[in-house]
């Protein structure tokens, strides 16, 4: 979306410190371990040449490490014409904080190469996305125990499965090899549930969130998702997602936003149905049944419960701000306010969740699979067969003592020992709701902040902080 250049000194990273100083005041923290949290620790900024059809192209990426008070770091890999440095730099400022909220144990990273991958063959980008990994490799700026890239925007599982086998076969016999990326296809390594859990994490979040009857009478919202109506911006990997389990929970999707167009449906739409006609047709615009807006920003701005930007960073800003009509603003993307918008909706008396909390379900099931990858064992497998034979004998005896037999569906969920998918679901609700309690109770436990977003980022520094005092650096 081309929403970047509206604002004339633009710098992402500058936004992630304008939050973070903010907050700090709220920490014990002296000046000099606030700079150590916020600075980033490792730049490394490539050109490498490619062949593109007849030509050498050169392709300029990077690979930023936020923060190495735990290792490995951890984020996506992001391929998108609007790379650049300072970018990457923000997304991995917002990674530590992420990981930290949720309790993920390690430290932040990301990595972009600045292309439009529509642009190329599959053929050329795996030519791309080989070289860059080897590029990595070279500085040992990947591994299991380094730095594991992931997909982000504009990348998926086949990129990361490129990237595994790069690895692989540059650094050959490494017992945990498989824990060097995550996001890969199940066949390589990846983890049930990973593709959907960004965007089931917004769910999880922002379900808890609405749970909350007080924040709720506040925002004049009855408590739950039921007949919400919600606005989605972005239909890729986090979007479609995000839609989907609010329509299956009963929420009403009225309006789906894209890069080139944005559709409208008061009596809501079916996110499947809708993914299906942009596959036939190219565009989720003439989707039946809906109405195309003229401009897809005019979506943003429709009277709706909750908004989800979904897509790229920087979408609501200081002009537009004002014109958002949406209770509550779930931040699926990282950065999609600016902090100027950030402020205009916090007086409108809107509630900002933030997007370092609520859309940090992608790196939480990242973590599940690099800890699969590292004990080589599927989740699951040695326990659900012992539970499936206890529940079934569990099951008889209160049948045997109360003289009654449970209907057969009730049979097959009361006996059901958990697969990889369930325990990856419970932990990443588990883990979304803590996230909630402990914001909410940093927010709860000082008057003079105002909002979740800093309460979040009042979390993350005392985190930080507290693991760089246990090592010692700061006596
Ligand atoms: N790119 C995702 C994010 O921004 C996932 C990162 C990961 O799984 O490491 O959180």
């Amino acid at each position: 979306m081309a929403t970047q250049g509206k604002q004339k000194h633009y710098s992402f990273f500058r936004n992630v410190e304008i939050s973070f100083d903010k907050a700090s005041r709220f920490t014990k923290w002296e000046t000099g371990v606030l700079e150590q949290i916020k600075a980033c620790n490792s730049v490394y900024r490539m050109r490498f040449p490619v062949k593109i059809g007849e030509e050498v192209e050169v392709i300029e990426a990077y690979r930023v490490q936020h923060s190495h008070h735990k290792l490995p770091c951890k984020g996506g890999i992001r391929f998108s014409e609007e790379v650049n440095q300072d970018e990457v730099m923000a997304l991995a400022a917002l990674m530590t904080y992420k990981c930290a909220i949720v309790n993920v144990p390690f430290g932040g990273a990301k990595g972009g190469i600045r292309i439009n991958p529509r642009k190329y063959t599959a053929y050329e980008l795996e030519k791309i996305t080989r070289r860059y990994t080897a590029e990595l490799v070279k500085k040992n700026f990947i591994g299991p125990g380094v730095d594991v890239p992931a997909p982000d925007y504009g990348t998926g599982e086949r990129e990361m499965s490129w990237i595994l086998d790069t690895y692989t076969s540059l650094r050959p016999g490494e017992i945990d090899g498989l824990g060097c990326v995550t996001g890969k296809p199940l066949s390589q390594g990846g983890v049930r549930g990973r593709k959907e859990a960004t965007g089931l994490g917004v769910f999880y979040g922002l379900r808890e969130v609405c749970n909350n009857k007080q924040d709720m009478k506040r925002l004049k919202l009855s408590p739950g998702i039921e007949g919400k109506k919600i606005i989605v911006q972005g239909m890729g990997n986090v979007g479609y997602h995000a839609a989907k389990f609010f329509h299956q929970a009963g929420a009403k999707v009225i309006c789906l936003i894209e890069w080139d167009g944005a559709i409208y449906n008061p009596k809501g739409l079916d996110p499947d149905e809708v993914l299906r006609h942009r596959a036939e047709t190219g565009s989720i615009k003439g989707f039946p049944g809906s109405r195309d807006l003229k401009k897809n920003t005019e979506g943003l701005e429709l009277e709706c419960d909750i908004l989800i930007p979904a897509a790229l960073e920087n979408v609501v800003h200081g002009d537009n701000a004002g014109r958002i009509r949406a209770r509550i603003i779930g931040e699926a993307a990282n950065g999609p306010l600016t902090p100027e918008a950030d402020d205009i909706l916090n007086k409108k008396g809107a509630l900002v969740v933030p997007d370092m909390f609520l859309n940090a379900g992608g790196v939480t099931v990242s973590y599940f699979e690099w800890l699969k990858n590292l004990s080589h064992v599927r989740y699951g497998r040695l326990e659900k067969r012992f539970s499936e034979n206890m529940n079934h004998h569990i099951l008889g005896q209160i049948e045997g003592l109360t003289g009654k037999k449970v209907t057969s569906n009730e049979r097959e969920f009361i006996e059901h020992g958990a697969d990889e998918v369930d325990l990856v679901y419970s932990g990443l609700e588990e883990t979304m709701i803590t996230a909630v309690k402990e914001i909410r109770e940093i927010w709860q436990s000082n008057r003079e902040i105002h909002d979740m977003r800093t309460a979040a980022f009042v979390n993350a520094i005392n985190k930080v902080g507290e693991s760089y005092a246990q090592l010692g650096i700061f006596p």
